[in-house]
């Protein structure tokens, strides 16, 4: 069995969550089980030890990008910065907006989080409509930093983000897929 199957099968999908015809996948089973949840780091951290990729830095997406992110950046022995929601950081901050299929959302990083010329690795749980990802790499290179890799466990293809962040020159690594 390939990691790649061995995680999806402790991903679970929940019909209709958080509105109607959405099947969510739901992380939080391979982070409860101890030998999944090291399976799943160590995917990460496997990939990011290597000289040629390691980041000068680790971001992580707000919220289950902080899980994974902080965790592969102790592991590497660099640094965690978190992007987050509006109004939840407390120094100056860079903001960057971006449109939902309802609405729109607007995420922060702190201006002392990156230096310029850093390499950041950024990392979230999953990407869809890839909106979040390149928000968070907006924000990084706004402060200088460069993304060297966007990273999550799951892409969701057929909504066409992953695709989209590699067309804006960022290169991708991603555990899983559902179609
Ligand atoms: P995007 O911005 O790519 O459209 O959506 C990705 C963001 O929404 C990520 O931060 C991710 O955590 C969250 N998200 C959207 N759909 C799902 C889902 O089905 N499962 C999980 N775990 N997160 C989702």
């Amino acid at each position: 069995q390939t990691v790649s199957q061995y995680l999806k099968n402790h991903i679970r999908t929940v019909p209709d969550w958080p509105a109607p015809g959405v099947q969510f996948r739901d992380i939080t089973p391979l982070l409860q089980n101890p030998k999944v949840f090291r399976v799943l780091i160590d995917a990460f951290v496997h990939r990011y030890m290597d000289p040629a990729l390691r980041p000068d830095v680790v971001a992580g997406l707000d919220a289950r990008g902080f899980i994974l992110g902080s965790v592969i950046a102790y592991e590497l022995n660099v640094g965690f910065v978190p992007v987050r929601k509006k109004g939840k950081l407390p120094f100056t901050t860079v903001q960057e907006t971006y449109e939902l299929e309802y609405g729109s959302a607007t995420v922060e990083l702190h201006t002392d989080a990156v230096k310029p010329g850093d390499r950041v690795l950024l990392i979230d749980d999953l990407i869809a409509t890839g909106g979040t990802m390149m928000a968070g790499k907006k924000l990084l290179e706004k402060l200088g930093a460069v993304v060297t890799e966007g990273a999550a466990i799951v892409d969701l293809p057929e909504l066409g983000g992953s695709q989209k962040l590699i067309a804006a020159g960022l290169p991708l690594f991603t555990l899983l897929d559902f179609a």
